[in-house]
């Protein structure tokens, strides 16, 4: 079932995409070879706490850290730990906070010193496609045009999208539905409605689509061990329009 926010709750949302906001900003400055990804969720662990937040992935499903940090190959939910950033390496990074019971969750794939040519497209042509499917969150619309957009785009610049993880609506719970997927035909799926409230997170590979989890149960990695980039914002229908609660 699809919650409808108040105008009270999108308050709570608003502030726990403030943090959100915040976080990513930071975090973007620590980046740089030779820095631990687990430096980063430190950071993170502080930023929040600081500002009277929780992170919504400490302890999600048994998820051991504050925020995913997920290394080239990687795709998502790389966890954080003793590995070094190095030049040329692009690192995607996901953060989630709840305040007062409501969440907020966005990611960037940063570039870790001077990258490649194709590593600067891959991570230019998700940031867009997050555009391109937020540009069709809006009322009167369908579910569908939001992945029909995001996979449209990416595919016209031969990349590819992730099947197997999608975006999710959030409020309350980190994950509610519907479920966003990064692809489809457009024009079928839920009404987009006011009060709706959307996790829309586009995730690319450089080549062919399929992933697989690694031992450690959490990290998804690209079967051909080709690039990965995510983007994702936190985005409310509302009276106003679209509000894309977790990028100023
Ligand atoms: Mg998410």
């Amino acid at each position: 079932m699809i919650l409808l926010k108040s105008e009270r709750e999108l308050e709570l949302i608003r502030r726990a995409c403030g943090i959100v906001r915040e976080l990513l900003e930071r975090l973007a400055g620590q980046i740089r070879p030779g820095i631990r990804t687990l430096d980063l969720d430190m950071k993170a662990y502080e930023i929040i706490k600081t500002r009277g937040g929780e992170s919504a992935f400490k302890g999600y499903r048994g998820f051991p850290a504050h925020i995913c940090t997920s290394v080239n190959e990687e795709v998502v939910h790389g966890i954080p730990g003793e590995r070094r950033l190095e030049e040329g390496d692009i690192v995607g990074v996901d953060v989630g906070v709840r305040v007062e019971g409501y969440h907020g969750d966005a990611a960037r794939t940063f570039a870790v010193g001077k990258i490649g040519k194709s590593a600067q497209l891959l991570i230019e042509v998700t940031r867009e496609s997050l555009r391109e499917g937020i540009g069709r969150f809006r009322a009167g619309g369908r579910l569908s045009d939001i992945g029909a957009a995001v996979q449209g785009y990416v595919e016209a610049h031969e990349f590819s999208v992730v099947r197997e993880f999608v975006g999710h609506g959030i409020g309350r719970d980190l994950h509610e539905d519907p479920q966003v997927p990064n692809f489809g035909e457009p024009g079928t799926g839920p009404r987009l409605v006011e009060g709706m409230t959307l996790a829309i997170e586009p995730m690319v590979n450089m080549g062919k689509p399929d992933v697989r989890v690694l031992e450690d149960q959490w990290t998804v990695v690209t079967c051909d061990g080709m690039l990965s980039a995510h983007f994702e914002d936190t985005v409310a229908l509302t009276e106003r329009g679209t509000e894309v609660l977790t990028n100023a």
